[in-house]
């Protein structure tokens, strides 16, 4: 038997959560830093239960609102800088991925300053500001875990600051925040999710607790595939994707990811593909190079999708994604080789060579 299992969020899900805890806010600092994106938390109605919460628990707060999607380095910086001056001693994170995973490097250099090689190195200290997440999209699952991905130009791609520091404190699931996401965003970020759960299974760190939750995160998330297709998400599709989602997010900060998400980065970072259709975009032809090597893997996921095979998820994906971005084969040469430098393609179950990743994007992009 194989085990290792870790999670110190406190995760509280139901509408108006977060009005109805304010005491977990109470005791979570003075003065908070609300770190968000430029509209979506005022949106959905999140920022409003955020700061009335705070109201009533008597804190005051700051908010940053600057954090763009695949948020940057010079961002985190910024909104730490912002958390010094303004002498916030907790965080509050509202948003997808890029505010959440934002928000947990503002915490750790908030608390301490470091020079931005040692911020991906992970030999930093265990003092980070306390944070309380609440996504607004049901994808990344940032919210439980202890993963912070930003994009660094240094080395062109998207990466990862891992550190059981970065776990938040509490975690705040409320599916009235889904309501003002517009579809194809709902899409992408249910196939981050599924991928997430998918991934899991795949590492060479999978193990029993970790399967087990990522067999009912991939059959609450599938459950919710013809109502992607229809457009017709109803209120019980939201909550599956939410609470599929988180658990996909235990998941990996179990497991890690795969090689998979590694070859999305390149997309992200050079093509501006959205992180869940990156993932999407790949995922077919990538779970058939699996398939000739850990067949009874793939045949156990495809049948928690309730779904007879890679073609028929090809297919279902096609149709959830729509039209393919134009990439040539010398950008496939240069993502296989960046992609070939992230340490979550050592962590795959099969781990692919360069050119078995030159062959996955060629088969993606139909070159
Ligand atoms: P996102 O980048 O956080 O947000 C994408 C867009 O959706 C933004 O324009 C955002 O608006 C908008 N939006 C978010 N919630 C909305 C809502 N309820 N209503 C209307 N618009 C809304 O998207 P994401 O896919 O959730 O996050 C992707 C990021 O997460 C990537 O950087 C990825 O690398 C990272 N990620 C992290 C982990 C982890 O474990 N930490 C795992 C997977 C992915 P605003 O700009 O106004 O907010
Ligand atoms: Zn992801």
């Amino acid at each position: 038997m194989k085990l290792t299992y870790h999670m110190s969020t406190k995760v509280i899900m139901g509408e108006k959560c977060i009005r109805d805890n304010a005491e977990l806010i109470r005791g979570m600092g003075k003065r908070a830093l609300i770190v968000t994106g430029a509209s979506s938390a005022k949106l959905c109605g999140a920022l409003d239960d955020v700061t009335a919460s705070l109201k009533s628990a008597g804190k005051s707060h700051v908010i940053y609102d600057k954090v763009m999607n695949n948020p940057t380095v010079d961002c985190v910086y910024d909104g730490a800088a912002i958390a010094r001056r303004e002498g916030t001693d907790f965080v509050i994170a509202i948003g997808g991925g890029s505010p959440m995973d934002a928000a947990k490097a503002i915490a750790l250099l908030a608390r301490q300053i470091m020079p931005r090689k040692k911020l991906f190195s992970g030999e930093f200290g265990t003092d980070v500001l306390p944070m309380a997440h609440v996504p607004t999209t049901a994808g990344t699952g940032s919210e439980v875990t202890p993963y912070a991905i930003l994009t660094n130009d240094e080395i062109h791609s998207k990466q990862s600051i891992s550190s059981p520091a970065l776990f938040p404190k509490y975690a705040f699931l409320d599916v009235r925040y889904l309501n003002s996401l517009p579809h194809q965003a709902a899409v992408n970020t249910a196939i981050d999710a599924l991928s997430h759960a998918v991934e899991g299974m795949l590492t060479v760190r999978a193990g029993i607790m970790s399967d087990l939750i990522a067999r009912e995160s991939i059959s609450r998330i599938s459950a919710c595939f013809d109502a992607l297709t229809g457009r017709s998400l109803d209120k019980e599709n939201k909550e599956q994707l939410l609470y599929g989602s988180m658990l996909a997010g235990i998941v990996i900060a179990n497991t890690g990811t795969t090689a998979l998400h590694s070859m999305g980065y390149p997309l992200t970072y050079y093509k501006n593909i959205e992180h869940g259709r990156a993932n999407g975009l790949l995922m077919a032809a990538y779970l058939e190079f699996l398939n000739t090597h850990v067949p009874e893997k793939i045949s156990e996921i495809l049948s928690l999708m309730n779904i007879d095979s890679v073609n028929s998820l090809r297919l279902l994906l096609d149709k959830l994604l729509g039209g393919k971005e134009a990439v040539t084969l010398k950008e496939i040469e240069q993502y296989a080789e960046n992609s070939s430098m992230s340490k979550n393609v050592k962590n795959t179950i099969y781990e692919p060579s360069v050119t078995d990743m030159q062959g996955i994007y060629r088969q993606s992009f139909k070159l």
